[in-house]
């Protein structure tokens, strides 16, 4: 088959959060498994041009038609770490992605629109007719609608269209301009909400609604998540639109990169491991208190957190974790931060009032290589979210042989199973497992674990081996989204 990716990130060359990691992981996977694969973003100013191979225009002139006029685009081709990706810079007095970041300007939804019109534009124009076009959350969800309203009248009707949804709670929100702007037109027609009338602003388009209403077929980033965002609030307001469309609706769990998160070959720790040799995992987390000033005290356990400082995560348990792991007897390590300016204060106050403290570590910042460290030498991590669509944190635990301990939500749900209380083999069995978001709940997933390492030393190294023995890589997802890809080819 041929798949053509559309999204406004792919790591490591445009990455801000996990969805560039996806495009990237699943670009390759399909890839191996004998397809042609090729991107499209934008030729963002602040792109790592260090991770592109090749770099050369590819089309010259790109003529984009934009409300009454054309905008004039260049469009480059390189590699990234093998996979074939195009790159569209438009010259346009906007200036749309030079601007020295990626996201957070206040025309985001015609920076995208726009990005949506030209990748179309330049497939039409090229001769490219993918069997799939696959798109990204709500940057690239005007697509399917694009393609099924105009390009398909023009050549392209037997492309087919899948959507990932990796965020419910950005939606592109937009008014009647971008209809004119990208040729739609038509607004009584499109503001309709069956098709992209927002449920709650009469006044609005929903790009994401009509990624779901017109796609072929529209997958989130878990099995547990899609049920959540049909049923709860976590669907931010398309619980509806979901219900509707259920039948071209369906979660698959995101792969972890296991080339880069790979505790036998990983080159910022310090030693090696596999389940085989776990017992080399110590000297990691020798290592790791030595850098972070922790007392060598062996006989505790090492409780972590890494991640973003934000509401989603769970901020207050992550606070009451540091607390009840102190008070257990066990060391504690932090490692996030947050845009957020009152929340990263109000780490920085509890770094400080920590920070005699020998047998606790808050690393308030991004650090890559640390986080890895951490990993390898934790020997377990806390990851209290209040929502978590996917989650990759958890699943590199995992991987390195360090036990979760998860709040039961989302892709969190679908791969840590309970040690005590899950309803798999024992074999299956790979962390431990809290319901609600209060105090006591953590608390209880807490204290069992630090019992277990405590009192059945051995038993807990058999968890971590568990946990180890997982496979999260990108082997079955790729394999899924293929079947999907064949599924809806055939529609
Ligand atoms: P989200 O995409 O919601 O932020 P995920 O769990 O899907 O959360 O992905 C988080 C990724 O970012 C993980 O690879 C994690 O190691 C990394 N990460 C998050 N915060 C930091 C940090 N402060 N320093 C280093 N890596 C981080």
């Amino acid at each position: 088959m041929y798949i053509v990716m559309l999204a406004s990130e792919c790591a490591p060359v445009a990455k801000v959060g996990g969805l560039g990691d996806v495009v990237f992981g699943l670009s390759r996977e399909i890839e191996i498994r004998g397809n042609a694969v090729e991107i499209i973003l934008p030729k963002y100013d602040c792109m790592r041009y260090d991770q592109i191979w090749g770099l050369q225009i590819s089309y010259q002139d790109l003529w984009v038609p934009w409300f009454n006029y054309f905008v004039h685009c260049t469009v480059w081709f390189g590699f990234v770490h093998g996979r074939k990706c195009f790159f569209i810079e438009p010259h346009s007095p906007e200036n749309f992605f030079n601007r020295g970041a990626y996201y957070g300007f206040p025309d985001e939804h015609l920076r995208f629109a726009f990005f949506t019109k030209a990748a179309l534009e330049f497939m039409f124009k090229t001769g490219k007719r993918p069997d799939v076009i696959h798109t990204h959350d709500w940057q690239t969800a005007l697509a399917p609608v694009l393609l099924y309203e105009i390009y398909a009248a023009h050549g392209m009707g037997n492309c087919r269209v899948c959507h990932t949804i990796h965020n419910f709670k950005h939606q592109g929100i937009a008014g009647e301009n971008v209809l004119w702007l990208t040729g739609l037109g038509r607004p009584p027609y499109y503001f309709d909400r069956q098709r992209l009338g927002d449920d709650f602003n009469p006044t609005a388009i929903n790009y994401m609604k009509g990624a779901i209403v017109y796609s072929n077929f529209v997958t989130t980033v878990s099995p547990r998540h899609a049920w959540e965002a049909r049923h709860t609030e976590w669907g931010y307001g398309l619980g509806h639109t979901l219900y509707v469309y259920q039948n071209k609706f369906r979660g698959i769990l995101n792969g972890l990169d296991y080339d880069m998160w790979n505790p036998m070959s990983d080159p910022a720790i310090p030693s090696h491991y596999d389940a085989e040799t776990f017992d080399k995992k110590r000297e990691n987390k020798r290592a790791l208190r030595e850098r972070l000033w922790l007392r060598q005290a062996d006989e505790k356990p090492l409780i972590a957190y890494v991640g973003r400082l934000d509401m989603q995560k769970g901020v207050g348990l992550i606070r009451h974790a540091i607390f009840r792991a102190l008070h257990k007897g066990a060391q504690f390590v932090l490692l996030g931060s947050s845009p957020e300016l009152g929340i990263n204060a109000d780490f920085w106050r509890l770094k400080h009032e920590l920070n005699d403290n020998p047998d606790c570590h808050l690393e308030i910042g991004y650090d890559e290589d640390l986080a890895h460290q951490i990993y390898a030498g934790a020997d377990m991590l806390v990851v209290p979210s209040l929502f978590e669509p996917c989650g990759l944190t958890q699943m590199i635990a995992l991987r390195y042989g360090t036990v979760p301990i998860v709040r039961w939500v989302g892709g969190l749900a679908d791969t840590v199973f309970d040690r005590d209380y899950a309803d798999c083999p024992v074999e299956r069995r790979n962390g431990y497992v809290f319901h609600q978001s209060d105090h006591l709940a953590i608390e209880s997933a807490m204290d069992r674990a630090i019992a277990l390492w405590y009192v059945e030393p051995e038993e807990f190294v058999a968890l971590a081996r568990n946990g180890m023995a997982c496979d999260y890589s990108w082997n079955r997802p790729g394999a899924e989204y293929q079947e999907l890809y064949d599924y809806i080819r055939h529609k």
